[in-house]
C-alpha cells in the first residue's frame, strides 16, 4: 500500500518532476539494473548511444579509465568514470569535441554476443573491474537458480567497445545535437563503501531547437528553483536540527496564512466546518485503520508511559471521532469538516528536497461523508471549488480519474455506482480529465489533480477520493436514513492545495517568486525620496494598512534607484515613489514589478483600489 493509496496527498507523488539532472539519476545497485540501458522513451537508444560515444571520447583523452555505467536518463544521459584525476569543466569542451569527431566517423554500432568465459576475459584483459563485476554477479545470481553463466554482449563502434544489452541506434552519424552538462561525484552502485567515481552527466535531442529549449528550461528552472528563492525572498529556510521542516520566516508565513485564509473563506462559503484533532495519537488507532501493518515505517514513533504513539502521517481516522460522537441522521449529509492537519512522514532524509519533498508538512484536507446518492453533486462541486482555487495563481487543473484496481475492498455494486456517479460529474464539470483504469485506490475510485507550470513541467497536488471501505468499513461509521435504518456513509476524502508547503512550492517555481499581488507578502513599498519624505511615507502606509494592505516603507539612506531596484527584486508588486510633489497632492503613482508607471491617485483611492483587487484574487 503506498502513501498516496493511504493518504490524501504524498508529498513524494510527483517524485519525478524534478529537472534536475542528478535528481532524476535512480541509484542502482544491483546487477540487473546496473546492465538495464533504461530504454523505456523512444529517445532512449540516442541517449544511451551518446553516452557509449562519451565514454569513447574519454577512453581516447584519458588512458587508463575504468568504466562504471552509461545509462540514458529522463532528458538525458550520464557516464561513470574512475580516472586519475577530477575533471574540470575545460574537460567536458574536450570530450564534446572529441564526440563529435566520432559522430562524424559515423562508426556503426555493432553487437556481439560472447561465450561466458570468453566475454569476462575480455573485460579482464581490457582492466575494466567494474564490467568485470557485474559480470560476476550475473554469473552468481544464475548459479544459484541452478543456471549456467549467462551470455555476454557487447557493442562496439568504431574503436570502443562495452559490456551492453543495447537497444543503441543505428551508428555514431544517428545521434543529434548534444551537450555535456555537469560533473558530480557518484558512489558504484550507490553505496558509500565502494569508491568513488565521476559522472558526466550530457542531454542529447533530435533537433537542435529541441536541445535550446532543453537547456533554456533548465537554466529557467535553476532561476525558479523555490530552494534559491525561498533564501533569496527571506520566505523560509532550512536547518539540520529538523530535516526536511521548513522554518518559516516571517514574509513565508504572511504568504502561507494567506493562502490558508482564502481557503477557509471558500471553505465558510462552501458549508465546511473546521476541526482539529490530535498531532500525537495511539498506535491502536493506526492498527485500526491499516496504517500499523502498512505503513508503519514511514510514521515516527514515540513512547510515553510505555505506549507507543505516532506523530500522524495523516488526519483521515481521526476524523471519524467527530462523526461518531452522534448518531448523524440522513437530514445532517453532507457532513463537511475540514481540517489544517499537521502531519509527518519519515521520509528518508537522502530523498528530502526543498518544500516538495519534506517530512513535516500540513494539507487543506476534508473528509465529506455523503449518502451514496449524493456522491455526483458533492463531487461535481468539488471540483468547482478547485477550479475556483487554481483560477487565484492562474493555474488550470488537470483531472485523471483512476477507476476500480484489482484488489479493490468493498461491493463491487457500490464501486460501480461510486464510479459512475465520479464520472458524470466529470463530464458536467467540463474539464479535461484523463482515465487511468485500475489506478484508483484499494478502497476508493479517485481524481488526481494535476497542473502544468510555466515551464510546462507537470505536478500533482491533490486528489479527491471517494472511500467506499476504509474510513466507514474500519470505523464502522453509520447514519440514520429516512427509514430509521443504519447504513453507511461514503467518506470523501480531499485537499485542495494539497500539501501547503508543496503547494507553495510550485508557486514560487511557477511565478519565479513574483507571487500574485493578492497573496504577496509584501504588497507594495513606499520608497520616499529623501529624508524629509520619510514622515509623509509612513503616514501613506498607514493609509493602506487600514485597509489591510501589506506595506513596507524603505526608510534607507539608500538612493530612490537602489530602493527601486531592491523592491524588483524582493519582487514586491508595486513601488509607491514620494516626493515633494506627491507629497503636496496626497496622491501616488503606483509602479509595478514589471517597469509599468501608472497614473497617480489619491492615496485613499489608493488603498481602495488596493484592497478591491487583494479581494478579486486574481492571478496577476
Ligand atoms: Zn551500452
Ligand atoms: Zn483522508
Amino acid at each position: 500500500m503506498s502513501a498516496a493509496e493511504r493518504g490524501d496527498v504524498s508529498p513524494a507523488a510527483a517524485a519525478d518532476v524534478d529537472d534536475d539532472l542528478e535528481f532524476a539519476a535512480a541509484r542502482k545497485g544491483s546487477a540487473e539494473e546496473l546492465l538495464d540501458a533504461d530504454a523505456h522513451d523512444p529517445l532512449d537508444p540516442m541517449r544511451h548511444s551518446a553516452a557509449h560515444v562519451m565514454a569513447e571520447a574519454v577512453m581516447d583523452l584519458f588512458p587508463g579509465t575504468r568504466l562504471g555505467i552509461g545509462p540514458a536518463i529522463e532528458g538525458g544521459f550520464y557516464y561513470d568514470f574512475e580516472m586519475a584525476r577530477p575533471l574540470t569543466p575545460e574537460d567536458l569542451g574536450a570530450i564534446e569535441t572529441r564526440m563529435a569527431a566520432s559522430v562524424a566517423a559515423d562508426h556503426p554500432f555493432v553487437r556481439r554476443e560472447w561465450e561466458p568465459d570468453e566475454g569476462r576475459a575480455f573485460l579482464e584483459a581490457a582492466g575494466q573491474p567494474y564490467k568485470v563485476e557485474i559480470l560476476d554477479d550475473l554469473r552468481a545470481a544464475a548459479a544459484q537458480h541452478g543456471e549456467p553463466p549467462p551470455p555476454v554482449s557487447t557493442y562496439q563502434h568504431g574503436p570502443f567497445i562495452d559490456l551492453c544489452r543495447g537497444p543503441h541506434v543505428e551508428s555514431t552519424g544517428r545521434l543529434g545535437p548534444f551537450k555535456l552538462l555537469s560533473v558530480a561525484g557518484a558512489y558504484w552502485r550507490g553505496s558509500e563503501e565502494r569508491p568513488m567515481l565521476q559522472r558526466i552527466y550530457g542531454t542529447v535531442w533530435s533537433s537542435q531547437e529541441e536541445l535550446d529549449l532543453f537547456l533554456w528550461r533548465r537554466d529557467e528552472a535553476r532561476k525558479r528553483d523555490h530552494r534559491r528563492l525561498g533564501v533569496a525572498l527571506d520566505l523560509f529556510s532550512f536547518h539540520d536540527v529538523s530535516p526536511g521542516s521548513a522554518f518559516w520566516h516571517p514574509k513565508g508565513w504572511t504568504l502561507y496564512r494567506t493562502l490558508e485564509a482564502a481557503m477557509r473563506e471558500l471553505q465558510e462559503r462552501r458549508g465546511y466546518q473546521e476541526i482539529y484533532t490530535p498531532p500525537l495519537v495511539h498506535q491502536k488507532l493506526w492498527q485500526q485503520s491499516g496504517h500499523w501493518d502498512h505503513y508503519r515505517e514511514h510514521m515516527f514513533l514515540v513512547e510515553a508511559e510505555e505506549q507507543t504513539f505516532s506523530l500522524k502521517p495523516m488526519n483521515c481516522p481521526e476524523s471519524t471521532f467527530i462523526y461518531k460522537s452522534r448518531v448523524r441522521s440522513y437530514r445532517e449529509l453532507p457532513l463537511r469538516l475540514s481540517e489544517y492537519g499537521k502531519l509527518h512522514r519519515n521520509e528518508l532524509s537522502g530523498v528530502l528536497s526543498g518544500l516538495t519533498r519534506v517530512r513535516h508538512f500540513v494539507t487543506d484536507d476534508a473528509h465529506i461523508f455523503v449518502r451514496p446518492d449524493q456522491i455526483g453533486t458533492e463531487i461535481e462541486a468539488l471540483l468547482g471549488e478547485v477550479r475556483e482555487a487554481y483560477s487565484w495563481f492562474g493555474l488550470e487543473p488537470t483531472f485523471t480519474f483512476g477507476t476500480r484496481p484489482e484488489k479493490a475492498l468493498g461491493d463491487p455494486a457500490l464501486w460501480q455506482t461510486a464510479e459512475a456517479l465520479m464520472r458524470e460529474a466529470l463530464d458536467r464539470s467540463g474539464m479535461r480529465y484523463r482515465v487511468k483504469e485500475g489506478d484508483g485506490a484499494f478502497y476508493a475510485p479517485k481524481i488526481d489533480i494535476q497542473i502544468e507550470d510555466a515551464l510546462g513541467r507537470e505536478w500533482q497536488t491533490a486528489t479527491v477520493q471517494a472511500d467506499l471501505v476504509m474510513l466507514p468499513e474500519r470505523f464502522d461509521l453509520t447514519y440514520v436514513d429516512e427509514s430509521g435504518e443504519h447504513v453507511r456513509p461514503v467518506a470523501i476524502h480531499r485537499a485542495i492545495y494539497g500539501s501547503l508547503e508543496r503547494f507553495i512550492g510550485v508557486l514560487i517555481e511557477h511565478t519565479g517568486g513574483a507571487l500574485p499581488f493578492w497573496c504577496a507578502p509584501v504588497q507594495a513599498v513606499v520608497i520616499p525620496i529623501a529624508d524629509r519624505h520619510a514622515e509623509a511615507a509612513l503616514e501613506l502606509a498607514v493609509v493602506l494598512r487600514a485597509k489591510g494592505i501589506r506595506v513596507e516603507v524603505d526608510e534607507s539612506s539608500n538612493r530612490m534607484q537602489n530602493k527601486i531596484r531592491l523592491a524588483q527584486e524582493q519582487k514586491v508588486p508595486y513601488m509607491l515613489v514620494l516626493g515633494d510633489r506627491e507629497i503636496e497632492a496626497r496622491t501616488a503613482s503606483p509602479r509595478t514589478r514589471a517597469g509599468e508607471q501608472q497614473e497617480p491617485l489619491a492615496w485613499e483611492a489608493l488603498a481602495e483600489r488596493l484592497a478591491e483587487q487583494t479581494a478579486a484574487r486574481r492571478p496577476d
